[in-house]
């Protein structure tokens, strides 16, 4: 809230090196848009989509992530969501396409008071829209019980917290059963991945409900060395 008046009211200053001007200045949307491609996670957890993400996260791409997620920088959700369209545009291919946003755990949506990727995955599917695909969003994923903070936790901890840690919500599955078969290619969309739990577990909810996600889409991806850092999603 405070960060997001002070982007009003402040010049900006880019969100990826600091300099005066704009919210993200040239050089860093070319780093943040990155290079859309396949980056799975080693090991992948079973049940993993195919991950495909516009950035290696690290440099301008995390900073920006994590100005957007932790420090209450909403006006980044436009510069984000246009490298999420373009990675979707690049997995999918000119298919239909259903997007899934995983959803925050309660007690991040608490401290951050915005549910940052069903933001971003709303403006990715206007921005597809505008350019004449057909896609739609589908914020079908619920926690099935209260999550701790993937954030700091250890891979093995976040393996623990996720299991089973999602669902379908009411409502959803039927809809899915009776009128989604064919509707399009279900993208599940997160901001990073890391481990693959978070998005392994998120396909497993979906097939329990009789419906499969092939793809998953984030904005950036961990390079696997030590330890997990601050923002990272799982
Ligand atoms: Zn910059």
């Amino acid at each position: 809230m405070t960060t997001a008046l002070l982007d009003l009211v402040l010049p900006p200053r880019c969100a990826g090196c600091d300099a005066p001007g704009a919210l993200v200045c040239p050089s860093c949307a070319e780093e943040i848009r990155g290079e859309p491609a396949c980056r799975m996670p080693v090991p992948a957890p079973p049940g993993l989509p195919e991950c495909w993400s516009a950035a290696e996260y690290a440099g301008a791409a995390r900073r920006a992530i994590i100005s957007y997620k932790e420090r209450g920088r909403t006006a980044l959700a436009r510069p984000l969501a246009g490298a999420l369209a373009l990675t979707v545009g690049t997995a999918v291919g000119g298919h239909p396409v259903v997007l899934v946003p995983v959803p925050s755990a309660r007690p991040a949506l608490r401290r951050r008071g915005h549910d940052p990727v069903t933001r971003l995955a709303e403006l990715a599917a206007g921005y597809l829209r505008e350019a004449g695909w057909p896609v739609m969003v589908a914020g079908m994923l619920a926690h099935r019980r209260r999550l701790a903070d993937q954030a700091g936790l250890s891979s093995l901890q976040r393996a623990e917290n996720l299991a089973s840690a999602f669902k379908v919500a009411a409502g959803w599955d039927g809809l899915l059963a009776r009128s989604w078969e064919g509707a399009g290619v279900v993208v599940l969309v997160d901001d990073v991945v890391t481990t693959g739990a978070t998005l392994a577990e998120a396909a497993r909810a979906l097939r329990e409900a009789g419906t499969q996600a092939p793809l998953a889409v984030t904005l950036a991806a961990t390079r696997r060395r030590g330890r997990p850092r601050e923002g990272d999603g799982g």
